[in-house]
């Protein structure tokens, strides 16, 4: 059947869009299109779009309750948007379950302002916890856990209780514990909010570090000063809406 100029030329069209969608996915690790979240009596969230490139370093900013945790748990599957597109790493994360959405999470590494420490572990404990879960051999573990607690400055503390630890320290085995099967992705929610300007300094480099080894860096914070002492992209969340931020 022979085909009319004009239905080559749309399909030609159709095509190209489709390479565009593939190139652009291949390059971001993140995307978000057109994403709102509302909870059940709030809106956290209208209309946001997003891209994060491979091996970028992003700030999201923006007051306490103005959607940043929301945007970073839609990431990772913790909340599902109620409209739009999310897209971590070339899927589609509100489409993952089970297996596929596990597999999805053990590419990427998360860090929480509390830490969330096994306090009964030590530190070499909570930072190997999840890649005994995850079935790495004994030798793969322990090859793992030495150059981990080096680049988070724990070496010497690999057998303290999170307890014997200062803040700033049981931050560092967050990350170590969040680093240590080396994602692709990093996502820290507030990781300097419960420390002082030294401590939060020296955590922010160490995702510096992170990031120039190739890793793909988000971090929410409401600390402008922080944010400003660094010369990364910086977006802020205000009301709902994605502003993009000059420093
Ligand atoms: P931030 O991280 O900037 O402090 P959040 O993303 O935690 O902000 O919250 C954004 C808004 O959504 C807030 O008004 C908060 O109260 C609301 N919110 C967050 N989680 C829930 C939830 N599970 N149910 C209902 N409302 C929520």
């Amino acid at each position: 059947m022979a085909v009319s100029t004009n239905q080559a030329t749309s399909n030609q069209t159709v095509l190209d869009r489709e390479q565009d969608v593939a190139t652009l996915n291949a390059v971001n690790m993140v995307q978000l299109h057109n994403v709102t979240k509302a909870y059940v009596n709030q809106l956290a969230l209208s209309d946001i779009n997003l891209e994060v490139k491979k091996g970028e370093f992003l700030f999201v900013t923006g007051a306490s309750g103005s959607g940043k945790s929301t945007l970073l748990k839609m990431l990772y599957g913790e909340e599902l948007p109620t409209q739009g597109e999310v897209t971590v790493d070339e899927c589609n994360v509100p489409r993952m379950r089970g297996d596929a959405l596990s597999l999805l999470r053990r590419r990427i590494g998360i860090v929480f302002q509390d830490y969330k420490l096994i306090q009964q572990r030590t530190v070499a404990e909570n930072v190997t916890v999840v890649l005994e879960a995850q079935g790495y051999t004994r030798k793969e573990i322990q090859r793992r856990l030495e150059p981990t607690l080096k680049l988070v400055g724990l070496r010497d503390k690999a057998n303290c209780f999170p307890g014997q630890l200062s803040g700033g320290e049981q931050q560092r085995v967050g990350i170590a514990r969040a680093i240590v099967s080396t994602p692709p992705l990093i996502l820290a929610d507030e990781p300097t909010g419960n420390l002082d300007p030294d401590n939060s300094w020296q955590i922010i480099q160490i995702f510096r570090k992170l990031n120039a080894f190739g890793a793909t860096v988000i971090i929410t914070t409401h600390d402008e000063q922080l944010v400003r002492r660094c010369n990364h992209r910086v977006v802020q969340v205000c009301n709902g809406k994605l502003l993009t931020k000059n420093i």
